[in-house]
């Protein structure tokens, strides 16, 4: 019988989700996390295009796209479906695409299995490792498991000796002050992540409509808490993502 996943839609050529590199674009849905700002709310709520798919169907369309060099699974929750180690091991064997994920974390038995398979990791560090990490994902009263499971693949993550990136959303008044992004930057060292992003929140379509009148961060103050990130990482690549500047990477002071 064939395999289906619960699949939204493919971006064909994208220049921002795998570094330096051409790629598709997979959007797979479902998300465990509510997080309040999210921009993501019908892959999250397996609503809008959202529908149960043929890997066959996800692979052909692949195969037609001789301009990409990789491919990226992203969601949601990539690895919140059992089927996407499938969807993975297919891409693997059948085209010669490099293959990353970007994901919250939160499945770290699924993220053992498909590890072998990626190129590239790209995981959230969403906030410090305590009771704030369930506010920011909107699930306070859960807090404790979610940092064992963000924990466990970070765990994982420090012996898979690949290019990872660490990830974080400045979020206004939730998570944006100096002292949360130091502690965060010294679990992305700890882990030896090759890449640390900061990205701008933006008040677009968030899961929570309150969030729409929350103005986004400044890029002075993500430039700021980006050096406040690189003081304690001076061998990853540190990097902020805004609306009004793209990509910056934020370089040590000489
Ligand atoms: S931002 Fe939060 S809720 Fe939205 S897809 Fe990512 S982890 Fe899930």
């Amino acid at each position: 019988m064939m395999t289906k996943i619960n699949f939204a839609g493919i971006v064909d050529n994208s220049t921002i989700d795998y570094p330096k590199k051409l790629s598709a674009v997979v959007y797979l849905c479902g998300c465990p996390y509510r997080c309040p700002w999210c921009q993501n709310a019908e892959l999250v709520l397996n609503a809008g295009n959202c529908k149960p798919t043929e890997i066959d169907e996800i692979i052909d369309q692949l195969k037609e796209n001789f301009l990409i060099q990789a491919v990226c699974i992203t969601g949601g929750e990539p690895l919140m479906q059992r089927e996407t180690v499938e969807l993975l091991e297919r891409i693997k064997s059948e085209t010669d695409l490099l293959l990353k994920i970007d994901s919250n974390g939160y499945f770290s038995e699924r993220l053992r299995e498909a590890l072998p398979l990626l190129d590239f990791f790209t995981t959230d560090v969403k906030a410090p490792l305590n009771e704030r990490y369930g506010e920011v994902v909107g699930l306070p009263d859960q807090w404790q498991k979610i940092v064992e499971r963000v924990e466990m693949t970070l765990n994982i993550l420090k012996r898979w000796n690949h290019q990872k990136e660490a990830r974080t959303t400045i979020v206004p008044d939730l998570i944006d002050r100096k002292e949360d992004i130091e502690k965060i930057a010294m679990l992305v060292d700890d882990v030896g992540f090759t890449l640390y992003t900061l990205q701008q929140f933006r008040a677009d379509r968030t899961l929570d409509p309150g969030y729409e009148r929350i103005q986004s961060p400044s890029p002075e103050l993500m430039r700021e808490l980006g050096r406040a990130a690189k003081k304690h990482l001076p061998k990853t690549k540190v990097q902020i993502v805004t609306q009004q500047n793209g990509f910056e990477e934020i370089k040590t002071k000489t």
